[in-house]
C-alpha cells in the first residue's frame, strides 16, 4: 500500500458518505435507515486501507472472490496488457484470443462431459441461463410439461426471477413476490453434514417429489456440497450423489451452481469433486476472474447442447451484451493460471493452492475452535477455506461490524452466521488475527 500518498481528510471522507447516504443503494439496504457504511481509499493483498488510513485484514474476499488477495501484479499485467489491444468487442459474429483461452481452460478444468461454454456477465445471470438451457433442452427432446425446478431448501442462487424462485423461500423472501415468481418444487436441506453417509430418510421427500413430479420437473437445481448464502451449511457428498442417481434415473437434469464453491473454496477444484459426480450444467461466477471484473459461465454437456441446437428454433436463445467481454476473460485466464500454474502437468503450478487451503482448513479448526465454548453459540464448522460460527440468535449486525472494524478486520455476519471465506494467500498469522478478533468480539456479545 503506498504510504506515501497523504490521507484523506476529514471534511473529505465527510462530503464523500453524506453523498453516500443521499444517493448511493447499499445491498439488502434501506434509504430511510442507513446502514452504516465504511470508506475504502484501496486494497492490497488480504489489507483493506479505509480512507482514514485505518487498516483491516480481510475475512471476507469480498463475498468469495478475491482469491488471490487484492491488486495483484499478475491480474493488474493481465488488465494492462489487455487494455492496449481492446477492453471490448461484440461476441456476435466475432471472437478473440482472450474468450478462447477462457473457455478453453474451462473445459480442461471441469469435470470431463462438459464441453460447451456460455459465457455471461454475472452469477445471477449464469443461473438464468442454466435454467432456459435446461428448458430448452427438455422442450427439444418432446418433454414439454417438463418446466418446473426441484431444489433444496437453505439454498441461494441469485437474485433475479428465476433465479430468486430456486432460493430458500424464507430467507429469499418468496412472499414478497409471490404473485410473480414461477413456482418451485423445494425439498428438505440436507441434515447428513459433510464427511457423514446419507440415509435413506434424509433424501425421503427429494426422491418423493422427483418421482411423483418427474413429468414435470425439468432439472434440479442445487448448490454442491455448501449452502452458501442461505445458510452456510456443508453436506453430505453421498446425498449429492444420490440425487445424480435419481436425476438420472428420471431423465431429469442437474444444474450444479458452483458460483461460490468454484476454484478450490471448498478443497476441491469444484465441489461436485467431493462427491465424484458430474452436472449436466455448471454456473461459474465469482472467483472467476479473481475478483477484478464482473463476468460467469455456464457450462454444458454435448449432449445438452446438441439437442438444444437441433429443434426449433435450432439456437440457444439467450445472448448478453458484454458476454465474452475481453477484458475479464484476460483476466479469468490469468487467473486461473495464477490458481493452477500455466499447464498441469508441466511441473509448474499444480497442485500448490490444495496444500494452501488444507494449510488454511487446518488453522482455521484450531483457532475457530474455542467459540463452541461460548454462550450464544450453536455450531462452529470449517471445509477448505470456509469457517463458520453459528449463533442461536441473529447477530446485532452494525454493532458487531463495529467492533470487528475497531478490532482491525473486515468480517460481515449476516443473521446468525459469523463466518471467515479469506483470499487464499491470507499468511497464518494474518489468519490468526482474524479467528482472533471472530474469538473476542463473539465472547464480548454474548448475552451474560
Ligand atoms: C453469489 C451467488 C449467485 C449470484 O451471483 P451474482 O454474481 O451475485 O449475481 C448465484 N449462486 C450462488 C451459489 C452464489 O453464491
Amino acid at each position: 500500500m503506498s504510504t506515501n500518498d497523504a490521507l484523506s481528510s476529514s471534511t473529505e471522507i465527510e462530503r464523500l458518505l453524506a453523498i453516500d447516504r443521499g444517493h448511493a443503494w447499499h445491498p439488502y439496504t434501506s434509504t430511510i435507515d442507513r446502514d452504516p457504511v465504511y470508506p475504502v481509499r484501496a486494497a492490497q493483498g488480504c489489507e483493506i486501507e479505509l480512507m482514514d488510513g485505518r487498516r483491516l485484514i480481510d475475512g471476507m474476499a469480498s463475498w468469495w472472490c478475491v482469491i488471490h488477495g487484492y491488486n495483484h501484479p499478475l491480474l493488474n499485467q493481465a488488465a494492462r496488457e489487455q487494455l492496449k489491444q481492446m477492453a471490448h468487442v461484440m461476441f456476435g459474429g466475432l471472437t478473440h484470443a482472450p474468450a478462447v483461452g477462457l473457455v478453453e481452460r474451462l473445459v480442461r478444468i471441469t469435470p470431463e462431459p462438459l464441453q460447451q461454454v456460455f459465457l455471461c456477465d454475472s452469477g445471477s445471470v449464469a443461473v438464468e441461463v442454466a435454467m432456459k438451457m435446461a428448458l430448452q433442452y427438455q422442450q427439444a427432446i418432446g418433454q414439454r410439461k417438463r418446466v418446473r425446478f426441484l431444489t433444496l431448501r437453505s439454498g441461494y442462487h441469485g437474485d433475479t426471477f428465476h433465479a430468486m424462485s430456486v432460493c430458500d423461500p424464507v430467507t429469499g423472501m418468496h412472499h414478497l413476490f409471490n404473485q410473480v415468481l414461477p413456482q418451485q418444487f423445494f425439498a428438505p436441506a440436507p441434515t447428513a453434514r459433510f464427511g457423514e453417509p446419507c440415509s435413506d430418510d434424509d433424501i425421503a421427500e427429494f426422491e418423493r417429489l422427483i418421482e411423483t413430479h418427474r413429468d414435470e420437473i425439468a432439472a434440479v437445481i442445487l448448490e454442491p456440497i455448501v449452502q452458501g448464502a442461505g445458510g452456510m451449511r456443508f453436506y453430505s457428498a453421498e446425498y449429492l450423489q444420490r440425487v445424480r442417481a435419481l436425476c438420472d434415473a428420471h431423465g431429469v437434469l442437474l444444474i450444479a451452481d458452483e458460483i461460490a464453491t468454484g476454484f478450490g473454496r471448498t478443497g476441491r477444484l469444484f465441489a461436485c469433486e467431493h462427491a465424484g459426480i458430474s452436472p449436466d450444467i455448471m454456473t461459474l461466477g465469482k472467483a472467476l476472474t479473481g475478483g477484478y471484473l464482473t463476468s460467469a459461465a455456464t457450462l454444458t454437456t454435448e449432449q445438452v447442447a446438441y439437442a438444444i441446437s437441433s429443434a426449433e428454433p435450432g439456437a440457444f436463445m439467450h445472448g448478453p451484451t458484454f458476454m465474452g467481454n475481453p477484458l475479464a476473460c484476460a483476466i479469468a485466464t490469468a487467473s486461473i493460471d495464477l490458481l493452477l500454474g500455466p499447464s498441469p502437468g508441466s511441473g509448474t503450478g499444480g497442485q500448490g493452492w490444495q496444500a494452501n487451503i488444507a494449510r488454511i482448513e487446518q488453522r482455521l479448526k484450531s483457532d475457530l475452535e474455542p467459540c463452541r465454548e461460548l454462550p450464544g453459540v450453536a455450531d462452529v464448522r470449517v471445509l477448505g477455506a470456509i469457517g463458520v460460527v453459528e449463533m442461536e440468535q441473529p447477530v446485532a449486525m452494525r454493532e458487531i461490524q463495529r467492533r470487528f472494524v475497531e478490532r482491525g478486520v473486515w468480517v460481515r455476519p449476516f443473521g446468525r452466521l459469523v463466518y471467515l471465506m479469506p483470499p487464499f494467500i491470507i499468511s497464518d498469522e494474518e489468519l490468526q488475527w482474524l479467528t482472533a478478533a471472530v474469538v473476542e468480539v463473539l465472547a464480548q456479545s454474548a448475552p451474560t
